[in-house]
C-alpha cells in the first residue's frame, strides 16, 4: 500500500463552484421526471429564473394534478413523452432511476447538451441563497448508507454543529441547500445513480462502505457501478474513507483525483494500523486522528454504544466516526452521538422473544450482501428468506451462513433460487417452503419457524430478496412479521415480554 497519501492533486479537475445568480436566468432547462426530486429541481430552477419543462413518459391522474401544480407556478410539463428532447433545450436535469440508455439522455447527447442529476444541481446552488455553504461529508456503498449518515448526524449535532443527513434519504438535497435553515456541514447519502449524475460534487471527505454486485441492469456493468461509486472520493480534501475488509473500496480511493494532503483512511473491525479506525478489545479506536498514528491510539466509543452491535454496524459506525474525525469532531462527540443515535425500523430491530426464541426483523436486507451481514450477526438461525430475488444468486451467502442455519424457511416467487443453494451447500438443514402469497403468509412463516426454534435460537427475517412480490415495500413485510411475531407472543401461556 502507498502509505496514507493519496494520489496527487489534479490541480483545476473540472470542478465548477458555485455559480453566479445570474446563470441561471433564461436559461432553457428540462427536468426528466416527475417525482419528488424532479419536482424539486424544478421548483428550484425555476425560482432562480430558469425557463423549466418536465418531462414525464407516465399520463396518470396523478402525474396530471401533479403537473397541474408546477404549471400555476410557470413551469411547463410534458406528459406521455420520455424520448424527445425540448427544442431549445440547454441542460438536462435528470431523476435519479432514469437509466443512462434512456432515450432522451441519446436525444441530448446528439444535440451536445449536458445532463445532470439533482445533486449536481444541488452542489452548484450552494451559496445561492448568500449563505456559506455548508461542508459535505459524503457516503456511499451498496448497504448501510442510510445507517451511517444518520450515526454520522447524529454525531456531528453531539459536537454542537449545526446538520442534517440528506441526499438519497428523504428530503431532496437541493430544497435545503437553497432553504432558510443555515448548516455547517450536511452529512450526505449518495446513491450510484446520483454519483452517477454529479460529475462536480467534491466532498470534504467521502466513504465508500462497502462494494457488492446490485443494481447492474442500471449501471450495465460491475466495473461501471464501481466506478459511479468511486466518483464520491474525487476532490476529497481531507479524507477518503474506505473499508480495509473491503479491497475494492481502497482500489477506488487510489484512483481517485484528490486535493493536495488528502489522506486514505481506513476502518476495519480488527485492530486498527496507522491511518485506520478500528476496533481493540471491545472499544472502538481511532489511529488517524492523533497526534503520533504511529504509537498512539484514540479511545472514540465502546462498541456497546452501538446499535444493534451487530459486526456490520460496527462498521458503519467506524465510518462514521472517521468521517467525523476528519471533519475535527472531538472522541466524546463520536461516543455521544453513537449513543443518541436510534436505528430506523426494519434494521435488525428485535421485535420480541418468544419461548427463549429472539425473534429480529431485518426486512431492508433486500440483497444478499445485506442478508449474509445480518446472518454473520447471530449463532444459531432459523431463517425467512425469500421475494424477489432480482437475478442473484444465493451460493455464497449459504455456504457462508450453512452452519449456523438451524432451519430456514422459504416465502415469495423466487424461493426456488434459495432452496437449490440450500441443496447444494446445506443439504441437512430443514427446510420449509411456503407456497402461498397471500395476506397470511407471514404469519404462517413465522409459526413454522418458531416450529424450527429453539431456546437461545434467532428467528431471523433477512429475507436477501425485494418484497414488491407479496408486499407494498420491505416496511410492510416488516410489519407483517412484526405482528406475527406479536400473535405468537400473545399464544404463549403469561405471553412474552418484548
Ligand atoms: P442503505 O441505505 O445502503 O440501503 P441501510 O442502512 O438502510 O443501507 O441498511 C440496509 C440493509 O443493509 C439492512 O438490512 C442492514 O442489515 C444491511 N447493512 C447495513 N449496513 C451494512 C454493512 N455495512 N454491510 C452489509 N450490510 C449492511
Amino acid at each position: 500500500m502507498a502509505g496514507h497519501q493519496v494520489t496527487p492533486p489534479s490541480g483545476s479537475s473540472g470542478s465548477s463552484g458555485p455559480s453566479e445568480p445570474s446563470a441561471w436566468s433564461g436559461k432553457n432547462i428540462t427536468v426528466a421526471g416527475l417525482g419528488v426530486s424532479g419536482i424539486s429541481a424544478a421548483r428550484a430552477l425555476a425560482g432562480l429564473g430558469a425557463r423549466v419543462t418536465v418531462v414525464d413518459g407516465g399520463d396518470s391522474p396523478q402525474l396530471r394534478e401533479r403537473a397541474a401544480g408546477l404549471e400555476a407556478d410557470g413551469i411547463a410539463v410534458r406528459l406521455g413523452d420520455a424520448e424527445t428532447l425540448p427544442e431549445g433545450t440547454e441542460l438536462v436535469v435528470t431523476s435519479p432511476g432514469w437509466k443512462p440508455s434512456s432515450p432522451l439522455f441519446a436525444a441530448a447527447a446528439e444535440a451536445g447538451v449536458d445532463v445532470v442529476g439533482d445533486v449536481e444541481i444541488a452542489w452548484r446552488l450552494r451559496g445561492e441563497n448568500g449563505r456559506k455553504p455548508a461542508a459535505w461529508l459524503a457516503v456511499t456503498g451498496t448497504n448501510g448508507k442510510t445507517t451511517t449518515v444518520q450515526m454520522l448526524a447524529s454525531i456531528l449535532k453531539a459536537a454542537g454543529l449545526r446538520t442534517r443527513a440528506v441526499g438519497n434519504i428523504g428530503t431532496p438535497i437541493i430544497d435545503v441547500v437553497l432553504g432558510d435553515e443555515e448548516y455547517d456541514v450536511l452529512a450526505v447519502e449518495l446513491s450510484s445513480y446520483q454519483l452517477h449524475w454529479a460529475p462536480s460534487v467534491r466532498a470534504h471527505s467521502g466513504a465508500v462502505l462497502n462494494l457488492a454486485p446490485d443494481h447492474l441492469d442500471w449501471h450495465g456493468s460491475m466495473k461501471a457501478y464501481a466506478a459511479d461509486k468511486g466518483r464520491i472520493y474525487e476532490g476529497n480534501q481531507v479524507a477518503c474513507v474506505y473499508n480495509a475488509a473491503d479491497p475494492a473500496t481502497e482500489h477506488l480511493v487510489r484512483q481517485a483525483d484528490v486535493e493536495e494532503g488528502c489522506r486514505a483512511i481506513g476502518f476495519t473491525l480488527g485492530a486498527p494500523g496507522p491511518s485506520m479506525l478500528g476496533v481493540v478489545e471491545g472499544i472502538l479506536v481511532d489511529r488517524a486522528f492523533v497526534e503520533d498514528r504511529r504509537t498512539t491510539a484514540q479511545e472514540l466509543a465502546e462498541v456497546s454504544d452501538v446499535k444493534p452491535a451487530a459486526p456490520h454496524n460496527v462498521a458503519n459506525a467506524l465510518a462514521a466516526a472517521a468521517l467525523a474525525r476528519a471533519f475535527g469532531v472531538e472522541p466524546q462527540a463520536v461516543r455521544d452521538g453513537l449513543r443518541a443515535f436510534r436505528p430506523d425500523a426494519h434494521r435488525i430491530a428485535h421485535v420480541a422473544d418468544v419461548a427463549g426464541v429472539a425473534y429480529v426483523d431485518d426486512s431492508k436486507a433486500t440483497n444478499t450482501h445485506a442478508a449474509e451481514a445480518s446472518l454473520a450477526a447471530y449463532e444459531s438461525i432459523v431463517w425467512i428468506a425469500g421475494g424477489l430475488a432480482k437475478g442473484a444468486t444465493f451460493d455464497t451467502l449459504v455456504t457462508k451462513a450453512a452452519k449456523r442455519l438451524r432451519g430456514v424457511v422459504l416465502i415469495g416467487a423466487d424461493r426456488a433460487v434459495i432452496a437449490e443453494a440450500l441443496a447444494r451447500h446445506a443439504p441437512d438443514v430443514p427446510v420449509v417452503d411456503l407456497d402461498r402469497t397471500d395476506t397470511g403468509a407471514m404469519a404462517e412463516a413465522v409459526r413454522e419457524a418458531a416450529r424450527l426454534a429453539g431456546p437461545g435460537d434467532t428467528v431471523l427475517m433477512a429475507p436477501a430478496c425485494a418484497s414488491m412480490d407479496m408486499f407494498t415495500d420491505y416496511n410492510k413485510r416488516g410489519e407483517a412479521f412484526a405482528e406475527a411475531v406479536r400473535d405468537l407472543a400473545g399464544q404463549e401461556p403469561g405471553g412474552a415480554g418484548a
